[in-house]
């Protein structure tokens, strides 16, 4: 078993993951920013490591500085959590090689992943549903660009292969855009990515987002544990996500996920990953996979009752799943609010002091937090302060249960994103389950 990890991130995660150590009798180091001293698990862990000034490129992406802290601390692993370092394959690598393990999938997994085409043409081969397009990169030639474009049908969405976070995308609704499509995201690629690789897919007009979250051994062992619903975005930003889906039959999951835990038997998958699906008509459609945990995997725990992170410890420490497919038997309803610390009306960041803080409980009810009374938000980084996860036998259930939760939660100080998920709470279509990927924006006046 791990007797050390460091933990590369702050605010919640950090906090989630030291709690999975702490369980696991693994003691723990902080590496914090000169802004986050005050940070809830800095106070908790057995040791913290200042790694540099505010900016994140000067800490928390700072990879020399982090393993400098691993090897002044003598940790044994490394936990990237999410965001900052998490699928960064060249610091994946140089933990490995400085004799750390890396609490996550092998370099050249994240690697292959990480390039939308490769990711692609793993899945075709392991036999994962992706979303009809060329297959490999465009051509040079304008023509061959407008033949392709004719096969794959209109509107379609070129695409950079080393695009990530929503960049690198551009929607063509008919033949005499798509040469300039292709030569604007080609130019832009190469600017922000450094790769002007690009190739193109069927656009599709109303998904939903529904990803499956994978577990997987170094031993080829691997299973699924079932799909989240992540449809409310607002600029491709997750909102609100659940899990399970409204309207997925055991009979889809069962084949879906039998799909995905195969790729990985196949990719020589570790960890804890999820494979992004748009789903659309009865259709999935594989669009990325995220070779890390997500902020959104307390849904998958509270219906599966698996701690994903104790399974991504006891994985790096070279321990078989002991979880068998048929253990996997999900249990009714889970909802997750992201809460921001943010105008909810014009979503301007609102970081500051928070000067009263109370957090809501009762059956069913998770907090997955780092503030606290008194805690002042930096300004540095992303602006959620926190999760809210509810359970209940049913969605409706779930529901009522979030719209309680968030009624009982205080926030004063800052501005929260609070009343906006009160209200998605009460709007019909998301009680209705299985709106698609720009309801939200619509419900907010954004889009048409
Ligand atoms: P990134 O790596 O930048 O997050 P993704 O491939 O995951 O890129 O796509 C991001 C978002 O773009 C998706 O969640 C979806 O909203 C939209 N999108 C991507 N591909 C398609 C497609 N083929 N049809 C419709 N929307 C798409």
């Amino acid at each position: 078993m791990l007797k050390k990890v460091l933990i590369a991130n702050r605010g919640e995660i950090a906090l989630r993951i030291l709690r999975a150590c702490r369980e696991l009798g693994i003691k723990t180091v902080a590496v914090h920013s000169t802004a986050d001293r005050d940070l809830k698990h800095v106070r908790l862990a057995d040791e913290s490591v200042c790694i540099g000034p505010p900016r994140s490129i000067d800490s928390y992406l700072n990879i020399p500085a982090i393993i400098s802290a691993a090897e002044v601390t003598n940790a044994d692993a490394i936990h990237p959590g999410y965001g900052f370092l998490s699928e960064n394959a060249d610091f994946a690598e140089r933990v490995e090689s400085s004799g750390f393990i890396f609490i996550g999938p092998r370099a050249e997994t994240i690697r292959l992943m990480g390039d939308k085409i490769s990711a692609k043409d793993a899945m075709l081969a392991a036999g994962v549903p992706c979303v009809p397009g060329s297959e490999g990169g465009t051509p040079e030639d304008p023509d061959e660009i407008l033949k392709m474009g004719e096969r794959i049908g209109y509107p379609l969405i070129v695409k950079a292969t080393g695009g990530g976070g929503g960049r690198g995308m551009r929607v063509v609704h008919a033949p005499d855009e798509l040469v300039h499509a292709v030569t604007m995201t080609r130019a832009e690629a190469k600017a922000a990515f450094g790769n002007d690789v690009v190739f193109m897919e069927k656009f599709l007009q109303h998904p939903r987002h529904i990803e499956l979250q994978v577990l997987a051994d170094s031993y080829g062992n691997a299973i699924h544990l079932c799909e989240r619903d992540c449809s409310m975005q607002r600029r491709n930003q997750k909102v609100v996500e659940e899990a399970p889906a409204p309207g997925i039959t055991p009979e889809e999951r069962a084949r879906i996920g039998e799909s995905v835990a195969e790729a990985c038997r196949r990719i020589g998958y570790r960890g804890a990953g999820t494979f992004e699906f748009l789903y659309e008509d009865g259709e999935f459609y594989f669009i990325e996979m995220n070779t890390r945990l997500q902020v959104e995997h307390p849904v998958t725990e509270l219906i599966t009752g698996v701690d994903l992170v104790k399974q991504q410890l006891l994985i790096a420490s070279g321990e078989k799943l002991a979880l068998k497919q048929a253990d996997i038997k999900p249990h009714g309803h889970a909802i997750e609010c992201r809460i921001n610390a943010e105008d909810p009306t014009n979503f301007t960041p609102s970081p500051g002091r928070i000067t009263r803080y109370h957090a809501p409980g009762g059956l069913g009810v998770r907090v997955d937090s780092h503030i606290y009374a008194d805690y002042s938000v930096p300004p540095y980084y992303d602006s959620m302060i926190g999760k809210l996860i509810v359970h209940g036998e049913d969605r409706e259930t779930a529901i009522n249960r979030m719209h309680g939760a968030l009624s009982e939660m205080v926030v004063e100080g800052i501005k929260t994103n609070i009343p906006l998920q009160t209200r998605i709470m009460e709007d019909p279509a998301f009680r209705a389950g299985g709106a698609d990927i720009h309801y939200l924006e619509k419900m907010l006046g954004m889009k048409k």
